[in-house]
């Protein structure tokens, strides 16, 4: 089996650009910060906070989280509830960003994301695919981009959505995940010592979906790519 993991902080691109080269290649996609989101959404239903110790492992138990993939994308269903829209929120993201940080939550995950890519090829987007979940993937990358640009698509999108934020609040939102996401002790955000990094601040959609391919096609052709 192929895996192709690609990481970075949100707002990079990374859902975009893996899902439109696992349309390219013919593999899937897997957006596994859609998993996190879903145990943080959990969490707030439950009235426990994401940070809390006891609370969200002694949630665990009762989760049932289950990914199909439809014409239309990645679905990800909470105790057989689609929840694909309603973890979009940046309430949600806070409380992913949260839930993220523990130990338990992690290695719930983990499993279910490694039994995905034994199964098929794979293009997987995340924050640790390439140093925790894939370390045998045999591409990776870390996309990334200024936090101002990472806002103002964030950004763009909320607005597109139908659900808009302030920008500086968007900006914020990004500034204090890049830190959590970071400097949090498990899993923290870093490149694998093996990942190619691709830098999309100023590049459009097609010409940062060009760079991709190049550097993916160069790893599996086996040339050695800078
Ligand atoms: O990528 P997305 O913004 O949907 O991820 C939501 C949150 O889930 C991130 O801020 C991060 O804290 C967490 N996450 C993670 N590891 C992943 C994917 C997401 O810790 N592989």
């Amino acid at each position: 089996m192929i895996a192709i993991a690609i990481d970075g902080p949100s707002g990079a691109g990374k859902s975009t650009l893996a899902r439109a080269a696992a349309g390219r290649y013919g593999y899937t996609y897997l957006d596994t910060g859609a998993l996190y989101r879903s145990i943080g959404l959990f969490a707030l239903r439950s009235g426990i906070r994401p940070e809390d110790r006891e609370g969200v492992p002694a949630l665990l138990p009762k989760l049932e989280l289950r990914l199909t993939h439809e014409a239309d994308g990645q679905h990800v269903f909470l105790c057989g509830e689609d929840v694909s829209a309603a973890i979009r929120t940046p309430e949600v993201s806070l409380a992913a960003s949260g839930v993220s940080a523990q130990g338990p939550v992690r290695s719930y995950l983990l499993e279910l994301q490694r039994e995905i890519a034994r199964r098929q090829n794979v293009v997987m987007d995340g924050r640790d695919i390439g140093t925790v979940i894939l370390p045998d993937a045999q591409v990776k990358i870390f996309l990334t981009a200024s936090s101002e640009e990472r806002a103002r698509r964030r950004y763009e999108e909320l607005c597109q959505r139908g659900t808009p934020a302030p920008y500086e609040e968007v900006l914020a939102d990004v500034i204090r995940r890049d830190r959590e996401d970071s400097t949090r002790e498990l899993a923290p955000l870093a490149p694998a010592a093996d990942a190619v990094l691709l830098d999309t601040t100023g590049l459009s959609f097609e010409e940062s979906f060009q760079a991709l391919c190049a550097l993916i096609e160069a790893r599996l052709n086996g040339r050695a790519a800078k």
